[in-house]
């Protein structure tokens, strides 16, 4: 890293106006390192604009620094402005209207194993449970301040990715970094009950939906199911609000993989992929196009969603079969 640290402190230097973007259907680390960046940048005296394909969610917008986010305009900004990639694993899932800019990422600030390095300065970290982890010591290493505002932003992204200080590669550094983002003005009381103790009654009904259709096969080690247009129709829950559903699944101790695919509008399907340890779901993403990393992935596919369904219970039961199981 040292070289594109090195590169990246240049940069900073050099520029005075920043675009930041992440991905589509962004999550809490991805708005939580794009307003975490934006927000160290603009504390620098730095001229600082933050683009999502999707804009602002509803579920974030307790985030400070939220009016910022805009959804990603269709002209590119002029050359003078580097443009900052964060927590994104390809430049397709910047979005569609970056893509149409034709640009190359300046840098790409990311923790997914099977990112390419597609920028011209790559800070990649897979070994790092969250994009705002990476942040956090980049900001510290580059000598950018880290206002109160900036530290909660970041603070949202190391506790969602981290699954609230579970997921493998939560380290004895993680814990370092939350508590600098503590100590700099993040509240760990507040910002988790903002995030797990505020869904509405919609998502509870179909969550309560999702529950009754979930299938287990595989003698239980897998277990999945189908959302569908309907469901959301029924019970009146947004597309945003299925967030940590399929972490459901997997309070059954029995459950290796869980997964579901989701019917879009528009005929795409997409597809969520969780795992115990033992089966590499970024391998099995990948076979379908998509990726993510050995423990969490996801795919978006024209297959009918039948056919996928079937392929990928094919896949996962061979991936179980090959671990001895
Ligand atoms: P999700 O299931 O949407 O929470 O995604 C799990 C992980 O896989 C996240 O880190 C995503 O960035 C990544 N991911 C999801 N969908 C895709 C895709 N179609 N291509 C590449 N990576 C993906
Ligand atoms: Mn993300
Ligand atoms: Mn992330």
């Amino acid at each position: 890293m040292q070289p594109h640290l090195d590169h990246f402190r240049a940069l900073i230097a050099e520029r005075d106006r920043f675009c930041i973007l992440s991905h589509i259907r962004p999550d809490g680390d991805a708005y939580g390192s794009s307003l975490g960046l934006a927000l160290s940048l603009k504390a620098f005296g730095k001229e600082v604009s933050v683009y999502s394909e999707d804009g602002l969610l509803r579920n974030y917008l307790f985030l400070p620094g939220k009016e910022m986010v805009e959804k990603t305009p269709a002209a590119p900004p002029p050359p003078e402005v580097a443009i900052i990639a964060v927590d994104t694993s390809t430049q397709e899932r910047l979005g569609e209207t970056f893509v149409g800019w034709n640009r190359q990422p300046d840098v790409n600030i990311d923790h997914h194993q099977s990112n390419p390095r597609f920028g011209r300065i790559n800070l990649v970290d897979a070994e790092s449970p969250a994009c705002a982890q990476i942040l956090h010591d980049l900001i510290d290493a580059a000598g950018l301040p880290c206002p109160p505002e900036a530290a909660t932003n970041l603070y949202v992204g190391l506790m969602t990715d981290t699954g609230s200080f579970q997921y493998r590669h939560t380290s004895a550094h993680t814990f370092e970094v939350a508590a600098s983002l503590v100590s700099r003005g993040a509240d760990p009381t507040a910002i988790a009950q903002r995030f797990y103790q505020s869904t509405s009654v919609e998502s509870f009904m179909l969550k309560r939906e999702v529950l009754a259709v979930t299938k287990f096969t595989h003698t239980n080690r897998v277990a999945h199911y189908r959302l569908t247009q309907e469901m959301y129709a029924r019970s009146g829950a947004r597309t945003d609000e299925v967030e940590n559903f399929l972490e459901q699944l997997q309070v059954v101790g029995s459950v290796e993989v869980a997964f579901m695919l989701e019917e879009m509008e528009g005929g795409k399907t997409r597809v969520s992929l969780r795992s115990r340890g033992r089966v590499d779901v970024n391998q099995i993403a990948a076979s379908f196009g998509g990726g993510g990393h050995r423990l969490a992935a996801g795919i978006r596919s024209s297959l009918p969603p039948e056919e996928l369904e079937a392929r990928l219970l094919e896949k996962i039961g061979q991936a179980l079969a090959s671990h001895g199981g």
